[in-house]
């Protein structure tokens, strides 16, 4: 299959600027970016690009894509409230089919949004893995390790191996796995040195959540006399790559071990701000050198998986928390939301650009719509104005998973259908 997408205006790299070209896609790959009209030869599909800016695929660092089930269930409540007494409660009654289903509800959301990546971390991830092999996206996925107490420590070790021996490598490759002790105040010294031995022996990174809030890291400190970066740094586990979501709360030192050992963080912004953790040191960490991608989190935290918006509010922030409208500049944010979000995931050679021999994932915005106007500065009008709702064609490996608005691989009248009904027993 030979695609050609015809005369948008294109970004390759977020440091390259926007220009006008041709973009050829050959089989799973791209074939090459030219000035417009000199791309030759037949195609089997011409994309009209014209009026459209063509981007690398957003990837969302980190979420829970079956949490789309409690999206505006448990509204307005301190993190510890929210997550010990709505939210564990409400995960106790979850089914595999209800995890399907939700993973397709956030799948519809994230191809709308632009989103051709994530990196996921829950339960029942068979079945997260079923809903990424019919949706068309690529994903990093692991389970959840939460091991509170010593007996919970070697079930749940073997439940995340079992899953990501069988699914690393899945649907062609789009799947990818990792390990997730869930977060170092989850997960004891025994459950992170096992993770990192077996993340070794089967060349995965690891994924956690790591410094969200103030009081898990003064807790922190009181239990073992140092900050959870220091304390994962000696453990070993930053021996292995690691995906760090959050790191609101990070010291100096902190930034330069992460960034000394090639750590990416996660920043979730919305979900930051709507529980209270705090204003990540977001434009510190990428001048220190930290890989710094962007993530959603839950639906439940945040509401929405839309990386365009995610991108915006990251950008924003970086400025307020550094006093300094100059920090995470238009560019660096885009760069945030796609290439960093790329080396997170561990994809770094294949994707987050648009270049000859990259893997085909890239998304059209519809450039026409008022709020655009009068377009002095596309990728800025990105960055700043765009939603996903701008979003109208959606690549993946040269398979095309929405155009025109209109979703090629999932049924999402049927998907919100069967959500809604599923959803009451959760009430
Ligand atoms: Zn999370």
């Amino acid at each position: 299959m030979r695609i050609l997408i015809r005369g948008a205006a294109v970004v390759p790299k977020p440091e390259e600027g926007v220009l006008s070209a041709d973009v050829v896609v050959e089989g799973k790959r791209f074939a090459g970016v030219f000035p417009t009209g000199e791309a030759g030869g037949e195609f089997d599909r011409v994309i009209e690009g014209e009026g459209k800016l063509l981007v690398p695929g957003f990837v969302n660092a980190h979420t829970h894509l079956p949490m789309t089930l409690f999206r505006g269930l448990a509204e307005d409540l301190a993190l510890r409230e929210w997550l010990e007494e709505r939210i564990w409660p409400a995960e106790r009654k979850l089914t595999p089919e209800v995890v399907y289903w939700f993973a397709l509800l956030g799948l519809v959301e994230m191809i709308r949004t632009g989103t051709t990546a994530f990196a996921d971390m829950y339960f029942f991830m068979e079945e997260v893995g079923k809903a990424v092999e019919e949706a068309g996206l690529r994903a990093l996925l692991s389970y959840g390790i939460i091991a509170p107490t010593p007996d919970r420590i070697e079930p749940e070790l073997k439940k995340a191996e079992a899953f990501a021996r069988e699914w690393n490598g899945a649907a062609e490759g789009r799947i990818r796995c990792a390990l997730s002790p869930h977060a170092p105040y989850t997960c004891g010294p025994e459950v992170w040195k096992e993770a990192v031995r077996l993340a070794k022996e089967l060349k995965l990174p690891l994924h956690t959540h790591l410094c969200e809030t103030r009081h898990e890291v003064e807790a922190h400190r009181e239990a073992y006399g140092k900050g959870p970066v220091q304390w994962l740094e000696e453990l070993g586990a930053f021996a292995v790559p690691v995906i760090a979501a959050h790191c609101v709360w990070v010291t100096e030192k902190d930034i330069d071990i992460l960034a000394a050992h090639n750590v990416s963080v996660a920043h979730c912004p919305s979900s930051n701000l709507k529980l209270a953790s705090g204003i990540a040191p977001v434009w510190a960490m990428v001048k220190g050198g930290v890989n710094v991608a962007i993530g959603t989190d839950g639906a439940a935290s945040n509401n929405t998986l839309d990386m365009v918006r995610e991108m915006r509010l990251a950008a924003l922030l970086a400025k307020v928390r550094a006093e300094d409208p100059r920090a995470m500049p238009a560019p660096e944010a885009l760069k945030s939301a796609t290439q960093r979000g790329a080396a997170a995931l561990g994809w770094a050679k294949d994707l987050g650009a648009i270049e000859e021999g990259h893997l085909a994932d890239c998304v059209l915005l519809d450039l026409g719509a008022a709020h655009f106007a009068p377009g002095h500065d596309p990728l800025a009008d990105l960055v700043y104005t765009a939603c996903g709702a701008d979003v109208e064609m959606v690549m993946v490996g040269g398979e095309i998973l929405m155009e025109g608005r209109e979703l090629q691989t999932l049924d999402e009248e049927k998907i919100v259908a069967r959500c809604r009904e599923l959803a009451r027993k959760f009430r």
